[in-house]
């Protein structure tokens, strides 16, 4: 079958490339891992998962309830005072290696799953998530024995039993980039994958459970919101680390407030991209494109909000109105593939409302003229030319694969809009200025700034936000400190 799109009398055709998924094995029906092992719910409840790209069942999962909860943050306890806290730093880093080169080992299985799971291209579960999250436990290996180089003079512990709680966006890399700082610093962990995507971190189970880590050391349960609840209002854990949303995040920090709880939080983000009229224009594009549209828009860090000067705002439109046309919406597993399945129903029917509201106000839109597959949770790429600032879609995190667009004559007036934001979590700058970027990262209210890329990622370089993006870092050095005592 050919894949064809067409703009100005240009074609581009493709032959569909499936990646295989024969050689992956799953269950019909997924435990908990408590206790170095995978144990039925004391709840006896399971829920079913599907793959959005087809709407067809995955497997039941296991539904842990509270007392599923205290035997798994119990576990954590007990291997935190058992051996975890007493093991010499460098044999704790011996396990991390161990789990970074089992991922490694693995790869390709885990790509297939996090693909199956999330609906997210396989370029992109095979690219990036799956190498990076490798990275995070080879990054953070190296910590576990140089903790106090890196804060020099200064007597860093443990805390003790960190709950952690993830969402579905980056399901594997999530869970090494919590699990993997958390281990080196000494810590035991109780993991809650989001409901939707509970399969690579059952997998990262199996290989926790193989590289022989100590029973209970890392203990992943599954459920909904009430059993991340659970987690978060059980005393005995010393430590939350939240990714997800605002809302949910809000709910966590009341709930941990008064307690003796530490808590860090990565949450939403509105970033904006902001291209200058001396930008290598064709660059910024495809940056353009990489920040909102590859990965359905499902980035906490998306360039969502465009601010182009003035001066090409028409040229710049226009060749992303034709890039867009070459962008292929379509099934996960093909390794053409730019935008996958939106991960869930509620998620699409959120993009969709934010979709309508902004055409039934009259805004300028554009969609790509691609068909969507019929069966499945698809989108269109969207655009929202000359948004007004104090507008929804301007102002709401959407989490999909649309943009809207807004144009600046100076540099104040950008950097002003750009801030005007409840987040605060990214932004990208466009320029061949080196004199603006220094200005703009400076004055941008972001945790991270790219300057003429977007969305490159290093374990070893601190991500975390401002504002009601959240706050505490993961990543570097900075990615220890909210797992240590000081
Ligand atoms: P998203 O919009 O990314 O789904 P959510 O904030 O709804 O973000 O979910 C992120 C994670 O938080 C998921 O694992 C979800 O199950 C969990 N969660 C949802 N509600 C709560 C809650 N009240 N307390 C703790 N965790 C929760």
């Amino acid at each position: 079958m050919n894949k064809e799109n067409s703009i100005n009398n240009f074609n581009w055709s493709y032959a569909t490339a499936l990646e295989s998924s024969d050689h992956i094995k799953l269950q019909e029906r997924y435990e908990l891992f408590i206790n170095g092992k995978f144990v039925k719910p004391l709840s006896k409840k399971y829920y079913e998962t599907q793959n959005p790209a087809s709407g067809k069942k995955i497997a039941n999962i296991a539904l842990a309830g509270e007392l599923d909860v205290n035997a798994a943050v119990n576990g954590a306890r007990q291997a935190y005072n058992k051996t975890w806290k007493k093991m010499p730093a460098k044999e704790r880093a011996v396990y991390l290696f161990r789990i970074a080169r089992m991922i490694q080992e693995r790869a390709r299985e885990f790509a297939v799953i996090e693909s199956l799971d999330t609906g997210k291209p396989i370029r992109e579960s095979r690219d990036f998530d799956i190498p990076l999250a490798a990275n995070h436990f080879f990054y953070y290996a190296g910590w576990a024995d140089k903790l106090d180089y890196a804060f020099p003079n200064r007597k860093v512990n443990s805390l003790g039993v960190v709950g952690q709680i993830i969402p579905w966006n980056f399901p594997l890399l999530m869970a090494a980039w919590k699990i993997a700082p958390a281990l080196a610093c000494g810590n035991t962990v109780v993991l809650k994958p989001a409901e939707t995507t509970p399969l690579t971190a059952l997998k990262l189970a199996e290989i926790i459970r193989d590289c022989g880590l100590p029973p209970g050391v890392v203990n992943i349960i599954t459920g909904f919101g009430q059993t991340g609840a659970a987690l978060v209002n059980h005393p005995d854990v010393n430590k939350i680390a939240f990714t997800g949303s605002t809302e949910v995040g809000k709910l966590i920090q009341h709930a941990t407030a008064g307690t003796n709880k530490k808590l860090s939080l990565e949450l939403g983000g509105k970033a904006a991209h902001i291209v200058f009229a001396d930008a290598a224009i064709n660059q910024a594009v495809e940056g353009i494109v990489n920040g909102i549209f590859f990965n359905q828009g499902h980035v906490c860090c998306a360039g969502s909000r465009l601010f182009v000067q003035e001066t090409i705002a028409d040229e710049l439109i226009s060749k992303l109105k034709f890039r867009m046309e070459s962008l292929l919406v379509g099934d996960p597993m093909d390794k053409n593939t730019d935008i996958g399945a939106i991960n869930n129903k509620v998620q699409l029917d959120k993009i969709n409302e934010f979709i309508k509201t902004g055409i039934a106000e009259g805004i300028e839109v554009h969609q790509s003229s691609c068909d969507l597959p019929k069966k499945g949770l698809y989108c269109k790429p969207t655009l929202f030319i000359g948004v007004a600032q104090s507008n929804r879609l301007v102002q709401e995190e959407i989490f999909g694969p649309v943009l809207t667009i807004q144009t600046f004559r100076t540099i104040e007036e950008v950097i002003e809009k750009a801030n005007n934001t409840n987040y605060g979590l990214s932004a990208g700058v466009w320029t061949d200025k080196g004199a603006k970027i220094l200005q703009l990262s400076a004055k941008l209210k972001a945790g991270v700034v790219w300057a003429n890329t977007y969305n490159k990622f290093d374990p070893a370089s601190p991500f975390g936000g401002f504002k009601e993006s959240g706050f505490g870092r993961e990543g570097g050095v900075h990615g220890l400190i909210p797992y240590l005592n000081f």
